[in-house]
């Protein structure tokens, strides 16, 4: 821990990094946070915390942080500081000029998982009702949508079905796809310490992830899959409980949609999807399907945990779907130690979908062509509302590239450098005629934003976060925001300036609004926060102190029933080949923080500070690779170069890295393959080839 003084007073606030939400002390002598201590009355930390929380106030007043707004006629002209007037006039008049000329449609804007619920809020209120469209996206489209997705379709509801502490009912705990020691390390914890106590564990990932063999932990079945088979390995376990009668049949009776169950009983039962077939597609040995199958078909409680190595896929959505399924046939839903539940990458993942972020919905999940849903938002704010979804991000890009989309909002994302195929990214921003960036640093976007207006960080303002458990937590000022403005007050200085009023005196006000108008929020307010710590929706009259447990009674879909849904497995596009015989995969490691913004601008910097190319001995070896060496990695969209780390945590064919740091660029080389519900991106599965620098 970093000391800068004894501390005169402490602020609880909530960790902005990752989805876990840990309480946290502010520390304070003076304006000046000395230290971050973890709050022992944290109800999603129970007094831990990781090393990114504790060095999280670094970022908040590194000497890279802009202060004041910014503008420039031209990406090729030098910054200018103006007067905050100047700035969000000058970005109002482009905006209103671009909309003359191109139409009501030629601008959107993008907010960010990093923002409050309040500033999310009030990003897509702005664009809906003073640009007058729908496109409004936001960074959950390249991590979580397809969670967003699957689960409504599925239980009637975006979102996790546990609280975090349900973990330590569980017998078996299946993990998909995520890495939570790294990923999400207090939750990580708390993990490993059931699994200490005796819970089984399966792991499903391409990778040896920390849990698999750990001193304390050891899983009882490592699925080490191919890249991009999810949905042929789901299919498999489920088949496995349908053939072999492990079906909860009382659960499936009582709380599901029998005409579904029947059909999906019919077609997972189809020897197409016997581990046998799974093994030759996922290279899974049959054996081990079976096994892993039948101990979580037979728990007494069984939950699943997953990450973007479920979703970020072309077929995401439907292994969410098919995750939905085995957790449905098997009954393990709607008590504790059981469950589906993604574990959400950044601070506010769940909080920015819940928020109404994506094109297609209202805050609470409402579709924008509800008449209902929409006449209510009219009444309320005041102008008539589009009743089509807007663009998603993938397709601003596309219709800036085409010449009809020219302006764009962005708050808190970058997205210059974390979306995929970086090249068709930097093409479509440099075809806009405005780009208004709202952010702490100049980070790679503002290379092509016209106007920079500077954010103010998570110490610098007042709000709320949701984190993975659906628990929003209190963000709380504890400094002055260093540009003089909170995020949410610049979004409304912008709307103002765009000529649709508005004038909220405080975030309170803000989260008044949003529970007068979503159902799952009617009993938030401020007053329940400061006097519960957190609550976690749905909080409501129906649940006046929140819900720590999903679906105990009935789904959240209309008939109040679990609905089946066919998943049929299709190989992704991308194909390796004699020029790109391996597949690269993407993860994190526990001191950075994705894109690393402001992880690499904080005291833990030192402990790693290059993203590596991890390659089996094998590979390396045909390679003439030793450990240390520059390694050349070239895909179909482009190259990079990354540092070789050999070890057999890798299965030969697959390589691995980390997206932390821009100057290797991980999304140089990603492809354009999306998810097909949701275009969150196929980040997950990249055909390339790797070779020692300075051979060919
Ligand atoms: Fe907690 Fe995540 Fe912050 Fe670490 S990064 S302190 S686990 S919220």
């Amino acid at each position: 821990v970093i000391e800068l003084g004894t501390p005169e007073h402490a602020v609880v606030t909530t960790c902005a990094y990752c989805g876990v939400g840990c309480s946290f002390r502010a520390e304070m002598k003076g304006d000046q946070v000395v230290r971050m201590v973890p709050h022992k009355d944290g109800k999603a930390n129970h007094g831990h915390s990781c090393v990114k929380g504790r060095f999280a106030f670094g970022y908040a007043t590194h000497k890279d942080r802009i202060t004041k707004p910014m503008i420039r006629k031209s990406i090729k002209d030098h910054w200018q500081e103006v007067s905050w007037e100047e700035a969000i006039g000058y970005a109002a008049s482009e905006l209103k000029r671009i909309q003359a000329k191109y139409g009501r449609d030629s601008i959107g804007g993008i907010t960010s998982s990093r923002c409050t619920n309040e500033e999310t809020y009030l990003v897509q209120k702005l664009i809906r009702a003073g640009f007058g469209n729908n496109n409004v996206d936001t960074c959950a489209r390249v991590c979580h949508s397809p969670t967003g997705y699957g689960l409504k379709q599925t239980f009637g509801e975006s979102s996790g079905t546990q609280n975090f502490d349900s973990v330590m009912k569980s017998d078996v705990v299946m993990v998909i796809g995520a890495n939570p020691t790294d990923g999400h390390p207090v939750f990580g914890s708390q993990m490993k310490k059931r699994l200490r106590q005796g819970a089984k564990l399966i792991v499903i990932d391409p990778r040896e992830i920390d849990l698999v063999k750990s001193p304390h932990v050891k899983a009882s079945h490592h699925l080490k899959l191919r890249p991009g088979t999810n949905v042929a390995l789901i299919n498999a376990l489920a088949h496995v409980v349908v053939t072999e009668g492990l079906v909860n049949e009382e659960f499936v009776d009582a709380r599901c949609d029998h005409e579904s169950f029947n059909k999906w009983r019919h077609f997972i039962a189809d020897e197409r999807h016997a581990p046998e077939a799974a093994e030759a597609v996922t290279g899974v040995p049959a054996g081990e399907i079976r096994a892993a199958a039948r101990l979580y078909a037979s728990a007494g409680n069984a939950a699943i945990y997953y990450g973007l190595g479920v979703t970020e896929h072309s077929q995401g959505s439907t292994t969410v779907i098919g995750i939905a399924n085995l957790a449905m046939a098997t009954g393990n839903l709607g008590r504790e130690g059981v469950g589906v539940n993604p574990l959400r990458g950044q601070n506010n993942v769940q909080g920015s979908c819940d928020m109404g972020s994506f094109p297609h919905e209202f805050p609470g999940y409402r579709h924008v062509s509800d008449d209902a849903t929409r006449k209510l938002f009219e009444q309320n704010w005041g102008v008539p509302l589009q009743d089509e979804p807007g663009l998603r991000i993938p397709n601003m890009f596309d219709a800036a590239s085409d010449g009809s989309f020219k302006g764009l909002y962005v708050e808190g994302e970058d997205i210059a450098q974390s979306d995929p195929d970086i090249q068709h990214v930097h093409h479509a921003l440099e075809s806009m005629e405005c780009i208004i960036v709202q952010d702490l640093f100049l980070n790679e976007t503002a290379k092509f934003a016209h106007v920079f207006l500077p954010g103010s960080s998570f110490l610098e303002k007042n709000g709320t976060f949701t984190n993975a458990e659906r628990r929003i937590s209190p963000v709380r000022k504890v400094m002055a925001p260093l540009a003089g403005y909170e995020d949410w007050q610049i979004t409304q200085m912008l709307a103002n300036a765009m000529d649709y009023p508005m004038n909220y005196s405080h975030p309170s006000e803000i989260m008044d609004e949003i529970a007068r108008l979503t159902p799952t929020f009617t009993g938030v307010s401020y007053d329940k926060i400061e006097h519960l710590g957190s609550v976690q929706w749905p909080c409501n009259e129906d649940a006046p102190e929140g819900t720590p447990t999903m679906h105990e009674h009935q789904f959240m879909r209309d008939n109040g029933k679990g609905l089946f849904m066919l998943t049929e497995y299709i190989a992704t596009q991308e194909r390796t080949t004699r020029m790109f015989p391996l597949i690269l995969t993407t993860g994190r490691i526990l001191s950075q923080y994705n894109v690393g913004a402001q992880t690499r601008r904080t005291g833990n910097v030192a402990w790693h500070a290059e993203d590596r190319l991890e390659i089996h001995p094998h590979d390396a070896e045909d390679r003439g690779l030793k450990n240390g060496d520059w390694v050349g990695v070239k895909s179909r969209s482009g190259e990079t170069v990354l540092r070789a780390l050999i070890t057999d945590r890798v299965q030969p064919g697959v390589v691995y890295t980390t997206f932390h740091f821009p100057e290797s660029g991980a999304n140089v080389i990603t492809t354009d393959n999306s998810d097909w519900a949701t275009n969150c991106p196929e980040y997950k599965v990249t055909a390339v080839q790797a070779t020692k620098v300075g051979q060919t």
